[in-house]
């Protein structure tokens, strides 16, 4: 049997809570869990209510009646509780499966007894039969005494199912559960609550997990972390995920609305490749990333153990902001291999892990860099000697100057900052890979004749930006340059920034962001798959998801 779907339902209102199991039967879910502990407050009307609900239960149940001091709300004391679940299990129609917390089921015989009475267990077999699911939370984070509440659980025979769920701190936390997973002794589901643990929810199938819980609707605020049964389903293609599958993800803080994990899902299944790809955050502190060594430390040690973890087979990581740079100063440190582009940029987006006999290996490469510069290409053709005017002297500045003059093309870079686009050009001209002149002007000085191409590598004009209705390149000057002006927006939220509407209303021709997005994303997949990507593909989805947003 694969890994199990199973929506939870938090029930305050039966006929709500069947509505929910019946559209979560059919986006594709195998059981339901019905939480009643809202439901239930220790009285008899309420635990024929609770029958009535699974009774009528489109889908095989799990009923938890969760107490407060385990982070549920029911206030009924365990006598009650496990009276309800007595009920339940000697019924006609008995939930298949009941969910006790570890901590109630041990520290009482009496009550234990009782439980073991009401469930079918290797000493009491049964035709109709509910099962016990032994339960263990901390909504702080890894409990000190996992291990030995690990223990307890399998000294229990009555249980048939194990449950371990902790918040999740980091996601080198979800190493520890996948771990967990693999050294079961019997059917176990090892979850990471809040953002850092959806890796052990997605990969659930792929450790031979018992179950995973995923939502009907978004969950975002009562449950971060937690997967909708759509985006299981079809984002991350559940059903298709076997011990074989290989892990991908995008690297970055925050990552949670990034573009990466939709394109190389969808990626992968186009080309038959047998990989899931994640979104994986490595947090900075708390300043927003400006102690950017405590960021290196937490990418450094985190990156290591998902390397070094045998069983989690990552095999490729797309890098994004604020730990492009970190990348390339992990792959000094460890004589990884770096392409001339990643070190021309001091930065890097995209690394490759190939293991081979026992043996890792690592590679470094920044497809941003030639990205945009085929988009520059495939409009202005051949790139040497044009001359292409960069506004922004940031990552993405640096990954353009880099790839364009790579080609030949002459940089000009004007920034709000001086020093920073006079520090870019400084670098550019000890580039092994540099082949065209590069200087640094004011952002006011920009001239309106000159240039083949002007490219905003600001955020001036994105949408929730700094600036989201201007234009990083004056009005004034567009109406001046000639109507062949090429005008680059690396920007695609909206797909016409400010810039690229006065420039179309000037007659010019525009290029916007997706494309940048695209080709460094089809340039990663195919480093991964070895196969071409299908980059009209991953532009569908990308607009797709763009207009739909
Ligand atoms: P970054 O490293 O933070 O650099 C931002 C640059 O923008 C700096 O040069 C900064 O100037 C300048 N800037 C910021 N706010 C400004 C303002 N209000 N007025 C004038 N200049 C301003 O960021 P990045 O990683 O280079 O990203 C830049 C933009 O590229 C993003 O906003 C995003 O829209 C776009 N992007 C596109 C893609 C794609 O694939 N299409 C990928 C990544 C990013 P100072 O030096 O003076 O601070």
């Amino acid at each position: 049997m694969g890994t199990l779907i199973c929506a939870p339902i938090m029930v305050q209102d039966s006929g709500r809570a069947l509505e929910i199991a019946l559209q979560a039967r059919d986006l594709g879910a195998d059981l339901v869990e019905f939480r009643v502990d809202d439901l239930f407050s220790g009285d008899d009307a309420d635990a024929e209510n609770i029958l009535d609900l699974v009774r009528r239960s489109p889908l095989p149940c799990i009923v938890t009646c969760r107490p407060t001091w385990e982070g549920g709300n029911c206030d009924a004391d365990d006598a009650e509780r496990v009276a309800l679940f007595e009920r339940l299990g000697t019924s006609d129609h008995p939930p298949r499966y009941i969910d006790v917390e570890l901590a109630a089921y041990t520290r009482s015989a009496n009550l234990r007894q009782k439980i073991d009475l009401a469930v079918e267990h290797p000493r009491q077999v049964r035709d109709v039969k509910t099962s016990l699911i032994l339960s263990t939370h901390d909504f702080v984070s890894r409990p000190s005494d996992l291990t030995r509440r690990v223990l307890s659980m399998g000294a229990h025979d009555a249980a048939a199912v194990h449950k371990i769920a902790f918040n999740a701190r980091s996601l080198r936390d979800n190493l520890e559960l996948i771990d967990i997973i693999a050294e079961r002794s019997k059917p176990t589901i090892a979850l990471g609550m809040g953002e850092f643990g959806l890796m052990s929810r997605v990969l659930a199938p792929k450790f031979g997990a018992f179950l995973t819980f995923a939502s009907v609707v978004p969950m975002e605020v009562t449950a971060p972390g937690q997967p909708t049964i759509r985006d299981l389903l079809d984002l991350y293609r559940f059903r298709a995920i076997t011990p074989e599958t290989r892990v991908y993800g995008v690297v970055g803080w925050p990552v949670e609305h990034s573009l990466s994990p939709l394109v190389h899902n969808a990626g992968f299944e186009a080309v038959g490749h047998d990989g899931v790809y994640l979104p994986m955050p490595i947090a900075v502190s708390e300043d927003g990333g400006r102690d950017k060594t405590g960021a290196y430390e937490s990418f450094k040690a985190t990156m290591l153990a998902m390397i070094d973890h045998r069983g989690l087979d990552l095999a490729g990581v797309s890098v994004t902001i604020p730990h492009k740079q970190n990348l390339v100063r992990l792959a000094r440190e460890r004589g990884w291999s770096i392409d001339d582009t990643s070190e021309a940029c001091g930065a890097g987006n995209t690394l490759t892990i190939t293991r081979t006999q026992g043996r890792v290996t690592a590679d470094v490469r920044n497809t941003d860099a030639p990205a945009a510069a085929a988009c520059l290409a495939d409009v202005l053709g051949d790139l040497k000697g044009k001359r292409i005017a960069i506004v922004g002297a940031g990552g993405v500045a640096r990954a353009i100057a880099v790839g364009v003059s790579a080609l030949g093309a002459d940089v000009l870079v004007a920034n709000r900052t001086p020093e920073r686009a006079a520090g870019l050009v400084a670098d550019l001209a000890k580039a092994a890979s540099a082949n065209g002149a590069a200087s640094a002007i004011e952002i006011d000085k920009l001239p309106s004749s000159g240039a083949h191409a002007i490219v905003n590598a600001t955020p001036v004009g994105m949408a929730g930006g700094p600036a989201p209705d201007e234009s990083p390149v004056p009005a004034a000057v567009i109406k001046d340059c000639p109507p062949d002006t090429v005008y680059f927006d690396t920007v695609y939220t909206p797909f016409e920034t400010p810039m690229l509407a006065l420039a179309r209303a000037r007659g010019a021709r525009t290029i916007n962001g997706v494309g940048m997005f695209v080709r460094q994303a089809a340039m990663q997949a195919q480093l991964w798959t070895g196969k071409p990507a299908p980059a009209q593909l991953f532009e569908r989805l990308v607009r797709e998801k763009l207009a739909g947003a």
